[in-house]
């Protein structure tokens, strides 16, 4: 059950606009996660860091907001926001799922949960890709400000952004010198014209 809080109405209708987008985010990536099955797997980079970094990012993706969600566990961390807030917290909700739903029609069957390239792996260049080399990371970061905006809680609110944040900059740079491992200059052309989460404005 959804708790109420201290300012019943915005809180509730915050707290179930938060709840409908993060349902859409989780079945964008179990819907296409099923593509990962049954892949022959020739480079996969799951040490103890990934696994470390992935446990974390669980916690604050998914396993705080549904405590709060669905506790009075973390009420005792609540504080108010204005009520007109919820609007570019929908809007930012939105964007997110948006963005992450076209990164996976875009990504395909090269996604995978950890850092590892299958023997039928392309670089995908088009689509998002085509102007930012980590559209699925922009589409995080972007749920997790949402997060911030919808959920008035100092536990809950920032739970995503503290622990994407850790992923994000230690599993990236890996993630490329893989991509260069498996692509050569073709993965450092494509980092030229790029951007990591922001499209490239010059040159
Ligand atoms: N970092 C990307 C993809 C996340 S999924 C994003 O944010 O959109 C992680 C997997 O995607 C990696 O293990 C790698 O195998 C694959 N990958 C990342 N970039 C790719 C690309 N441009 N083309 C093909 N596969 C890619």
């Amino acid at each position: 059950m959804i708790h109420a809080g201290s300012s019943p109405l915005p809180q509730w209708t915050a707290q179930l606009v938060f709840g409908l987008g993060f349902l859409a985010f989780h079945t964008i990536r179990a819907v296409f996660g099923r593509h990962h099955r049954g892949r022959t797997i020739v480079d996969i980079r799951f040490d103890l860091l990934e696994k470390s970094l992935l446990a974390f990012v669980t916690l604050g993706v998914i396993v705080i907001p549904l405590v709060y969600l669905f506790s009075p566990w973390l009420a005792f961390a609540d504080y108010s926001l204005p009520s007109w807030t919820i609007w570019p917290g929908a809007v930012i909700i939105a964007a997110a799922d948006g963005l992450f739903w076209r990164a996976h029609i875009d990504l395909g069957r090269n996604w995978s949960p950890t850092l590892e390239i299958g023997d039928d792996q392309t670089l995908v260049t088009s689509g998002l890709y085509r102007y930012i080399r980590h559209p699925m990371y922009a589409a995080t970061f972007l749920f997790t400000i949402g997060q911030v905006v919808l959920l008035p809680n100092w536990i809950a609110g920032p739970s995503a952004l503290v622990t994407f944040l850790p992923l994000y900059l230690l599993r990236l740079p890996r993630e490329e010198r893989m991509m260069i491992d498996r692509f050569d200059e073709g993965y450092e052309a494509y980092m030229k014209r790029t951007g990591r989460i922001f499209p490239r404005l010059l040159g």
